[in-house]
């Protein structure tokens, strides 16, 4: 007997639980299907298990700066245990998970463990949207719904012709598991991901070469962004090649590591790192879900959807998360998650733009922006005023031994609209959830200036900085 349902979701990651809970919380009935783990990239490959390693190596740098501070550790010796690291990712990991089990279990939200596949019309369904799942204990079940959601996300790109092995080269997906810790390595993509591993990495001792196509770190965030992360990153040891392309033809593994080839500005350059990290970016979970039998339109391997409403070409099957390209985060996977049920049940949407959903870096120090960068506001044609103060002004910054990083904003002058936020410095990622609330109340600058924040705390970055912007700041 087929599954009957209100809505079937393909993919438990962060998109898919949270539009079954959506779901759920409104009185439908739900099915997830998921062909490996609940939770998805965000808990077992992304978000969590990445922060916890992130974590792990801020201690160690921590404690290795600890006699600034006062604090003299006997013989002066610390060490990581790369197990213990491991063991402590993992069981973060596993407790989430099993929360995250209690939480479908609390909805009755059923969750079918296998690889799910649109089907067209057929005896089950005049139109297409029923779903053959092959279980993974070998069975298979057929689940109809009224409404489908995919939420399939995506996976790391690949670069062709290099002999990946998931040891020497690697991607993200495969370096969270590495048995240890390498002494060097070379990181393709100075993206978010790239440089996080290049942060915690060096953090933890590790040589690191980072190696960039374009002109700079973090191409898509604002300049400043980009370049006050490498200052600090070489502060430390990191050595950061942009405007450079890797010859996959040019590498090679062998006993003692991998050997690349890199042009850069008309020279080419041989390097060599025990590893390689690739990580340059990642493509949508398209293929083998039958789209084929469907009016779903997918595009260089993101599945096409309405930007608001988030429907395919088949009204009732919607789209969210990393499988549609933009903003691939897990907020913005659950904010979809959250447009998509709004939607489907007939009530009123609220799509926020790709722009205004907060990006992060967990790296040291943090980075994290909303809005426009102020090159793409100028662009635009925006009249522009910009205000930046760095963190070192923020009695707080002082006392955490965490100065290096800035405030900046990106503001209208015509109309005295907030544009853009962009923020390096320790904790930019917390701090960021206010100018993403100034966003949704359509706050102007000196609304949150005028909010008093508490002293001394890193917030005050925030105020200090929308301040400035009339020459206001108490600080700078
Ligand atoms: P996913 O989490 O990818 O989940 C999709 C699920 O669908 C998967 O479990 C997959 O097995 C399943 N699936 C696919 N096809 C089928 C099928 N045919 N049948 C059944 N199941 C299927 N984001 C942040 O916001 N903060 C961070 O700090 C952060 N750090 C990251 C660090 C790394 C190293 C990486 C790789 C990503 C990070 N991300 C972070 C991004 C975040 O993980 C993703 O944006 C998020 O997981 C997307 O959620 P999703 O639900 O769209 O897809």
């Amino acid at each position: 007997m087929p599954i009957e349902v209100d809505i079937a979701i393909i993919g438990g990651g962060p998109g898919g639980y949270t539009a079954a809970v959506r779901a759920a919380q409104a009185g439908r009935s739900v099915v997830i299907i998921e062909r490996d783990k609940l939770g998805g990239t965000c808990l077992h490959r992304g978000c969590i298990p990445s922060k916890s390693l992130l974590r792990s190596a801020e201690v160690y740098a921590t404690i290795g700066e600890a006699a600034a501070y006062g604090v003299t550790i006997p013989e002066g010796k610390i060490s990581v245990n790369w197990n213990t690291v491991l063991q402590r990712k993992n069981s973060i990991v596993d407790q989430l998970f099993r929360g995250l089990q209690a939480l479908m279990k609390q909805h009755r939200i059923e969750v079918l463990n296998g690889n799910a596949r649109i089907i067209g019309p057929s005896i089950f369904s005049p139109r297409s949207g029923a779903i053959a799942v092959e279980l993974a204990d070998g069975e298979s079940e057929t689940v109809v719904p009224k409404n489908v959601i995919i939420a399939t996300g995506s996976r790391p790109r690949r670069l062709d012709g290099l002999a990946y092995d998931g040891v020497n080269i690697a991607t993200s997906d495969e370096a969270l598991d590495w048995p240890s810790r390498p002494s060097s390595i070379l990181i393709i993509g100075g993206g978010v991901i790239g440089v996080e591993w290049a942060s915690m990495l060096s953090d933890f001792g590790t040589e690191v070469t980072i190696i960039e196509t374009a002109d700079r770190l973090l191409p898509t965030e604002d300049k400043d962004m980009g370049a006050e992360l490498a200052k600090a990153l070489r502060k430390r040891g990191v050595k950061i090649i942009t405007s450079a392309s890797l010859q996959t033809a040019g590498c090679k593994v062998s006993d003692t590591g991998v050997q690349a080839e890199v042009i850069t500005k008309g020279e080419t350059l041989s390097l060599n790192a025990e590893r390689m990290l690739v990580s340059v970016g990642r493509q949508g979970n398209v293929e083998n879900l039958g789209l084929e039998n469907t009016d779903v339109k997918s595009d260089k391997g993101f599945v096409l959807v309405n930007p608001i409403t988030l429907q395919s070409g088949e009204s009732h099957i919607y789209a969210i998360g990393d499988c549609i390209g933009g903003i691939q985060l897990a907020h913005a996977a659950m904010h979809e998650a959250s447009v998509a049920i709004d939607h489907l049940l007939g009530r009123k949407i609220s799509r926020t733009a790709d722009r205004d959903i907060p990006r992060c870096i967990y790296s040291r120090p943090e980075a994290a922006s909303i809005g426009w960068t102020e090159a793409d506001a100028k662009a635009q044609g925006f009249p522009i005023r910009t205000a930046k103060l760095p963190f070192r002004i923020l009695g707080k910054a002082l006392v955490y031994g965490e100065v290096e990083g800035f405030a900046k904003v990106v503001a209208d002058s015509a109309s005295g609209d907030l544009l853009g936020v962009h923020l390096v410095g320790a904790h930019a990622t917390e701090l960021i959830a206010e100018a993403s609330l100034a966003k949704l109340l359509d706050a102007v600058p000196w609304e949150v200036g005028r909010t008093i924040h508490p002293h001394p705390t890193l917030s005050e970055a925030m105020q200090e900085v929308m301040l400035a912007l009339d020459g206001g700041a108490s600080h700078g």
